[in-house]
């Protein structure tokens, strides 16, 4: 049988601490909880956990000096950030220290497990190329996305997409329903430099063009009007 995975959990209200606790140990994980930021260091002392879930507002001092701990290159820990809506100053350090993702608060705890299977299944996979595993796949209706060899296919034929129209694509097909917001697309996109918010909606345009049966009316990539974007759910 497979180790579990274990995940740090730093939160210092416990009611938030301990739902997150029940969902990732329902999945089949490990958690160890903290409420400080010297609790989180001893955690992360004991052991460079599979992921860390770290808040920002803690008692004696902020999750940015454990992500600054974490984030060292040799101990290089997959985060994800739990922020209030606030915290916005923060969750940019926070991303420009190597977090990886971030949820905003109040957030479901069905939220913090779809990101944290999607992280590591995105850390896993880096692993998994090199040791020659089976490639890893997304089925959408007739779309199957080709995650390691960035392919897609639509209804069995293959289609030809910019990089930035795949990683736009893999990103929301991962979280099928998930409402993704335009600046949380860009902060996920955006470490190549090349997207800014004017574009975004131009490569969704051109995405659609190419993916759906009539773009004026997408079956699989959605407006949420206001929001941002979803994929469908299946
Ligand atoms: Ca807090």
């Amino acid at each position: 049988m497979r180790e579990k995975k274990r995940i740090v959990v730093v939160e210092d209200e416990p009611d938030i601490a301990e739902i997150v606790r029940e969902y990732l140990e329902r999945d089949g994980f490990s958690v160890e909880v903290a409420g400080t930021v010297t609790g989180a260091l001893d955690a992360l002392q004991r052991g460079t956990p599979d992921a860390l879930l770290l808040d920002i507002t803690l008692p004696d001092g902020s999750g940015l000096d454990v992500l600054r701990a974490a984030a060292l290159p040799e101990a290089r820990v997959p985060t994800i950030m739990l922020t209030a809506r606030a915290d916005e100053a923060d969750r940019i350090i926070g991303l420009e220290l190597g977090a990886d993702d971030y949820v905003t608060k109040p957030f479901s705890p069905r939220e913090v497990l779809a990101r944290v299977r999607s992280l590591l299944r995105r850390t896993g996979e880096t692993a998994a190329a090199t040791a020659g595993k089976p490639t890893r796949k997304t089925r959408i209706a007739e779309l199957e996305i080709d995650h390691d060899f960035h392919e897609l296919s639509i209804a069995g034929k293959t289609a030809s997409l910019t990089a930035t129209e795949f990683k736009i694509l893999a990103l929301l097909a991962e979280n099928p329903g998930e409402v993704f917001t335009r600046s949380h697309l860009l902060d996920r996109l955006g470490d190549d430099g090349a997207i800014y918010e004017r574009t975004l909606d131009r490569h969704i345009n051109n995405l659609r063009k190419k993916i759906e049966k009539d773009p004026r009316n997408p079956e699989y990539v959605l407006t949420v009007y206001g929001t941002g974007y979803k994929m469908r759910r299946s």
